[in-house]
């Protein structure tokens, strides 16, 4: 067992604000809980500016505001929005525990380096969603909910007209047409919003689940005439569609297209580059003006042929923005989802007062990725 003295959990966190970072892994609500449950918080100065915390709040809460020299000296848990910098991990001592989104699927060679510094890697990522135990620790679920409500935001202020139909003087405005690709907690949240700002929405997604889903939420579901329920994938997750398969959704997908204003894509394979679902050919099948809001935009691609990070516009006029941080622009609410996430992750671990595996625990046994389980 990896242990520390009884009752001596610090738990840092460092400002990861950037261009496109706002949030923060603790807020000062959570600081409380924490201290509650017997942990020191130490929070680097300025890293809740972005998420409209000040280091006063930090300090009105219990919290020690200091540098980020500090808590690398003094913490022996560490909490991340998202991963510690290859500098940073060179900098952390062993024993140190470190808490985030580690890209564990797809980057051996970063948890090969924290193995080598002897720290102890909790995976978010590789969170078991399914445990009922695990549901308040699921940072997926709240980040992805904030970014299909934001995904909609973003969509209505990029579109040239309104989302709700309206009768006005001068005639009525038709109300805009929305597709959601990908129905899972972002697209759901996506739907919800949607629906609230007035479109007429229609959803798709490969799990069964999900017509049941979409449809209670008073949206279509785009029957695209294909079967892909064989094999899904486990805990209710999606597969990964083999080539052809993929192929036939891709021109399914193009096809129904062109009939929409706008498009917001949210579909991912944990662990996996995230599927193509709408070629150049269905891009260019969309009218003037349409918008496309592709969330799984990343430096690995996106669901969105030829999208990135960023915002495009086609030579037929569509605005294609590859979004993957809209859940960070809603840095508050985000910032405190999240933060309660990692903090319930974090007292998961303490036992006694001392941050401990249990190597016959389910969380446990599929989150940690570094440091010892025996
Ligand atoms: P996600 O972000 O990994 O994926 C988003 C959505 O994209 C999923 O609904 C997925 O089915 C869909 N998708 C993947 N490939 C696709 C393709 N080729 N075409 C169309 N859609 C595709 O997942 P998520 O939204 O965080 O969660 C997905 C589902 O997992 C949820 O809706 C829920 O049912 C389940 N879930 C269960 C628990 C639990 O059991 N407690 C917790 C979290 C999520």
């Amino acid at each position: 067992m990896a242990e520390q003295p009884e009752g001596s959990v610090l738990f840092g966190v460092f400002d990861e604000t950037s261009d496109h970072e706002s949030r923060v892994a603790l807020t000062p609500d959570i600081v409380t809980r924490l201290r509650k449950a017997g942990v020191t918080c130490l929070i680097e100065s300025g890293a809740g500016n972005k998420a409209f915390y000040t280091d006063a709040d930090y300090e009105a809460a219990g919290a020690k505001v200091t540098t980020a020299q500090q808590i690398i000296e003094q913490a022996n848990a560490i909490g991340f929005v998202d991963r510690p910098s290859a500098e940073l991990v060179k900098k952390l001592k062993a024993g140190t525990w470190v808490i985030g989104m580690l890209g564990s699927f797809t980057d051996e060679a970063y948890v090969d380096e924290l193995k080598q510094q002897g720290l102890t890697a909790v995976a978010i990522e590789r969170l078991p969603r399914q445990l009922s135990a695990a549901q308040s620790m699921d940072e997926m679920t709240s980040q992805n909910s904030v970014m299909g409500y934001k995904a909609v935001l973003e969509a209505a202020n990029a579109y040239g007209s309104f989302l709700p139909m309206m009768t006005t003087a001068a005639g009525t405005i038709r109300p805009a047409k929305m597709l959601i690709l990908g129905a899972g907690i972002a697209g759901l949240q996506a739907i919800g919003t949607a629906k609230r700002l007035g479109a007429v929405v229609t959803a798709y997604d490969v799990r069964p689940a999900s017509k049941d889903e979409v449809e209670s939420l008073g949206a279509k579901f785009l029957d695209l005439g294909l079967d892909f329920s064989k094999g899904q994938g486990e805990g209710g997750y999606a597969r990964a569609l083999t080539p052809e398969e993929q192929a036939a959704q891709q021109a399914a997908v193009d096809e129904k297209a062109a009939g929409f204003d706008i498009i917001i894509t949210t579909a991912k394979v944990p662990g996996r580059k995230p599927p193509v679902l709408l070629t150049k050919q269905g891009v260019d099948g969309l009218h003037r003006g349409a918008v496309i809001i592709d969330c799984a935009a990343s430096e690995l691609g996106g669901n969105v042929e030829g999208s990135a990070p960023g915002t495009q516009v086609t030579e037929g006029g569509v605005t294609v923005i590859g979004a993957p941080y809209l859940a960070s622009e809603v840095s508050t609410t985000a910032s405190n989802l999240l933060s309660r996430n990692v903090a319930d992750i974090l007292t998961h671990f303490i036992k006694d007062g001392v941050l401990t595996i249990d190597p016959s625990d389910e969380i446990d046994q599929a989150m940690v990725v570094a440091g010892t389980k025996e």
